[in-house]
């Protein structure tokens, strides 16, 4: 009697056991099936590496892929292709930071109750949140210069505009040139660029709240600087000035100067604070990190660390998420390419303080009324501060980082073009069409 009863027990745990297991399995089935049915080596869901089912579509549902008749197509646009590359990905998978390749189970419209398409057959719909026409406006604009452009709406957290160069026809790759370096990597994702005086902007929010009297200073700039054995320069004589007018006319001598005064551990601990050196997510895919070095105090390295040269470096989305959070009083969103992701409640990491948010994004205003020019950027109430970079040889890169301070159209972006020239004659024609195009 007492063996049936152990044996009955023993029945009893792996009848148990199998019912947790099998738990365990629908539940790993309903949080990863799309995953697994997205997986490219499924046959069902794709015909030599295209997706066979679903479309994609940007935030006013104009098609950026699609399928016809068994077939993967992208934009009907070759400059809405090119664009967008990067974004949707490649037939053959190349580009690893594509939706093709990353969201496939929701392309293809699989759910864990009917199984891999939707009810009509169709495949499923991925709605992206950038808009096409800023896409092709970037694009135009950067008049084939390698280069990232971003642009995210800092209280939705949403990426507008997304542009990587080069790019290639997904509809022809035989055309791709293949020898390009990078031509598969997302830019916005996965470059880190030399930052120069975009990086003012980290060096000066450290002064506002490290330094005290910093707006009833007086500085002067007579060209150059020496620091350590070595000498800082600026392109010209700057003469005396406060603080405002340091960061509008991106004077090398007085940020130097400010570095040497916070020394590299506070420059650090900005860098870090404000996302700038590790790697940012969006949507589970990851950017590539910046870097910011330490330097001994009183070096010449310190001292051009703070005007962003030296060994630092930063990803254009992280650029981006930090300037959103001088739009949004230090309030920096989880960033997203999915349109209405935010439904639930947008996700904020405060990683600036609202009173320096608001010091940092009033003297960007006086930066463009100063020295960018509003007229070059009509009807926008932009602010903003450009780099130039240096990279040893050949041009330097070309940056223009800033928002508009419009809450009909809170828009912050980062431009980044490669061997291009100044900042902000460069990358801000391009920051403006991108931008025109979205308030239109
Ligand atoms: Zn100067």
């Amino acid at each position: 009697m007492r063996r049936i009863q152990r044996r009955a027990a023993s029945v009893a745990l792996l009848v148990l056991a199998i019912a947790g297991l099998l738990g365990l399995y629908i539940l790993r089935f309903a949080l990863h099936g799309g995953e697994w049915a997205g997986f490219p080596s499924n046959g069902d869901a794709f015909i030599s590496g295209r997706i066979r089912a679903g479309t994609v579509v940007d935030r006013d549902g104009e098609t950026l892929y699609c399928v016809r008749d068994g077939e993967g197509h992208w934009s009907e646009d070759l400059n809405t292709r090119l664009a967008s590359l990067h974004l949707i990905g490649d037939g053959a998978g190349f580009v690893g930071s594509g939706a093709l390749f990353n969201y496939a189970g929701e392309i293809l419209g699989y759910d864990p109750i009917n199984g891999l398409y939707s009810a009509s057959g169709g495949g499923g719909t991925l709605t992206l949140s950038v808009d096409a026409d800023a896409q092709r406006a970037a694009w135009e604009a950067m008049k084939g210069r390698s280069g990232a452009v971003v642009v995210a709406d800092y209280v939705t957290g949403e990426i507008l505009c997304s542009v990587s160069a080069p790019s290639f026809d997904p509809e022809d790759p035989s055309g791709a040139d293949t020898d390009i370096q990078g031509l598969y990597m997302s830019r916005p994702l996965s470059a880190a660029y030399a930052p120069g005086s975009v990086f003012k902007l980290v060096t000066l929010a450290a002064a506002i709240e490290n330094i005290d009297g910093l707006f009833d200073r007086d500085f002067h700039c007579s060209g150059s600087l020496e620091v350590g054995g070595g000498r800082v320069t600026c392109t010209g004589k700057h003469g005396d000035m406060k603080i405002e007018d340091a960061l509008a006319k991106s004077c090398n001598c007085v940020f130097a100067q400010l570095a040497l005064e916070l020394g590299g551990e506070t420059l650090q601990k900005y860098a870090d604070q404000f996302g700038l050196t590790s790697r940012q997510e969006v949507d589970g895919l990851r950017t590539a990190a910046g870097r910011f070095d330490t330097a001994p105090e009183g070096s010449l390295n310190l001292a051009w660390s703070g005007a962003g040269q030296y060994n630092d470096m930063v990803n254009p989305i992280a650029m981006a998420r930090y300037v959103c959070a001088i739009a949004n009083r230090g309030d920096a969103p989880r960033l997203t390419q999915r349109k209405n992701a935010s439904r639930l409640g947008v996700e904020y990491d405060h990683i600036l303080s609202a009173d320096t948010a608001e010091k940092l994004s009033d003297i960007m205003d006086y930066a463009v009324r100063l020295t960018y020019g509003s007229e070059n950027y009509p009807g926008l109430a932009i602010r903003a501060k450009s780099g130039t970079a240096e990279v040893g040889s050949g041009k330097p890169n070309a940056w223009f980082v800033g928002f508009l301070d419009d809450p009909e159209h809170p828009y912050a972006f980062a431009v980044c073009l490669e061997d291009a020239g100044f900042g902000s004659s460069q990358a801000g024609p391009v920051a403006n069409a991108v931008l025109q195009s979205l308030v239109k």
